[in-house]
């Protein structure tokens, strides 16, 4: 192993060092890579952890609240909602100004090497206060000129401010749009706030709509890359996201990123109070799989807060919250970044060539159904955490054909302060409906008897390995889950 796949291995705490002749064994393979695109637009996605599956495995993004207020109300939305626990778009615990999310994004910077993205992702809507939005990505840009800037948006504002965003080289904007038929959209907008007045009913939808696809196409136009956020909403839109998925391709979308509606009588959502219900996993993945050969999904979203700092899956916005802004270095210097990425782009290089390694091993197999597995991971594409301390469980999907990425599955993690914890670990089986394998650096005896009597078996053989060489292996065994366990 090369100095910097040890360097990197350090920096993502992730234990490869700790035993020999891993990364020797060849393995992984990010999902996407330099041969799945243009050089232009690898040049765009590469580090960017939202929009390369490959790069969420060693990238970090932050979010800065700097959007208070917004121009539409969405019924499956409260912005007075706030939990520093929660994860989901629109809650953060404090607002800033443009010069205090400049302070903390150069703190971030000084302490997360893996940072690659700054976004404006609300609370509000980023364009409708779209100064505050474009005084701290110029205020960013002056400092920290490595970092790409990104924005969410409803789209209602967008068509106002496309020269603005190709000015400033924010060449990444996600836009919100569920619904291509503005009778669907009733259902899901009460009102918009435009040109100075404010609509409801079909009136507000179809506006919105309107707005919605020329600022796609504009943008489109402009060379920036778009990804479209759509919420999955159960006898709402579901279906209907097939024709979404069908508009925004058509007009040049990069990625569409369909999202469970989280739904939940506490955060006080016209939909949570209404008892309007989620997706399931498996409702959301039928889904996905309906949308085969449309637009290229994204499915590693992990609907984040909007002052969400760090790894997809981690939030460390609470080590640098304002009241500690002084106690934290703040420097420009880029050299810690740069070196980083140097590293990544290695160690990335070497597991596309142990995903071909994976994929030489799997083609000869016979064609048999995929086997769904969860894996427990803490970056760098390994197999690398022990399952007491994992919040979230990456689900994979393996076959002949090879492995994929599919989704993921949240629970609070089993081991607190030492002890394991009961409750989670039922509440951990119940998310991993509809799996019978998991992979982890290491298991307890308990937790781990208990899961066997579930039917979910927890392997140990693949600790420290690539996802995708283990999954390969897991795969060509062809042995039942409880007999690999044994
Ligand atoms: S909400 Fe999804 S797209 Fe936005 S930063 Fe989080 S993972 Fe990326």
């Amino acid at each position: 192993m090369n100095q910097r796949v040890i360097a990197l291995d350090s920096l993502l705490n992730t234990g490869v060092t700790k035993r020999k002749g891993c990364a020797a064994s060849g393995c992984g393979g990010a999902a996407d890579g330099p041969d799945d695109m243009a050089p232009e637009v690898w040049a765009k996605v590469r580090d960017h952890p939202c929009y390369s599956e490959g790069a969420h495995h060693y990238f970090a993004r932050m979010h800065v609240a700097v959007a208070p207020a917004c121009n539409i109300q969405c019924h499956y939305c409260n912005r007075k909602y706030d939990c520093a626990n929660e994860s989901r778009p629109g809650v953060v615990s404090e607002r800033l100004t443009p010069e205090q999310a400049a302070r903390k994004v150069l703190a971030v910077a000084a302490a997360v090497p893996q940072l690659s993205v700054l976004g404006v992702a609300g609370p509000g809507d980023a364009l409708h206060d779209f100064t505050r939005t474009f005084e701290t990505f110029t205020l960013v840009a002056r400092t920290l000129p490595d970092l790409k800037l990104c924005l969410s948006t409803n789209g209602l504002a967008l068509p106002d401010h496309v020269a603005a965003i190709t000015a400033l080289n924010i060449d990444h904007v996600t836009i919100t749009i569920n619904v291509v038929d503005p009778e669907v959209g009733t259902r899901i907008y009460p009102w918009i706030f435009f040109r100075n007045r404010r609509w409801t009913g079909l009136e507000a939808s179809r506006i919105l709509l309107e707005r919605q696809m020329e600022g796609l196409e504009r943008l489109v136009a402009a060379g920036v890359l778009v990804k479209v956020n759509s919420v999955m909403i159960p006898g709402v839109n579901d279906e209907h996201l097939k024709a979404v998925n069908a508009a925004v391709k058509q007009r040049g979308a990069f990625l569409h990123n369909i999202m469970p509606l989280i739904s939940d009588p506490a955060h006080g959502t016209h939909f949570g109070l209404s008892g309007q219900r989620g997706p399931t996993p498996a409702e959301l993945k039928e889904l996905q799989d309906a949308l085969a050969g449309g637009a290229s999904l994204m499915r590693h979203c992990r609907q984040c807060r909007a002052d969400a700092v760090g790894l997809l899956g981690e939030d460390r916005g609470q080590e640098f919250r304002l009241d500690q802004l002084s106690a934290t270095t703040q420097t420009a210097d880029p050299a810690p970044r740069l070196e980083y990425r140097a590293m990544v782009a290695e160690a990335r290089a070497d597991r596309r060539r142990a995903a071909k390694a994976a994929a030489v091993r799997l083609a000869p197999l016979a064609d048999v159904l995929p086997r769904r597995v969860a894996v427990c991971t803490k970056g760098g594409g390994r197999i690398n955490q022990h399952f007491g301390h994992a919040r979230e469980f990456q689900v994979y999907e393996v076959d002949r054909t090879g492995v994929r990425f599919i989704g993921h599955r949240r629970a609070d993690n089993y081991c607190g302060g030492g002890f394991g914890q009961d409750e989670n670990l039922e509440a951990i089986i119940a998310a991993l409906a509809g799996i019978d394998t998991v992979l982890a650096a290491k298991i307890g005896a308990c937790p781990r008897s208990r899961l066997a009597e579930a039917g979910i078996a927890v392997i140990q053989t693949y600790a420290h390995e690539y996802i995708e060489t283990s999954l390969s292996a897991l795969f060509a065994s062809g042995l039942a889950p409880q007999a690999l366990a044994s």
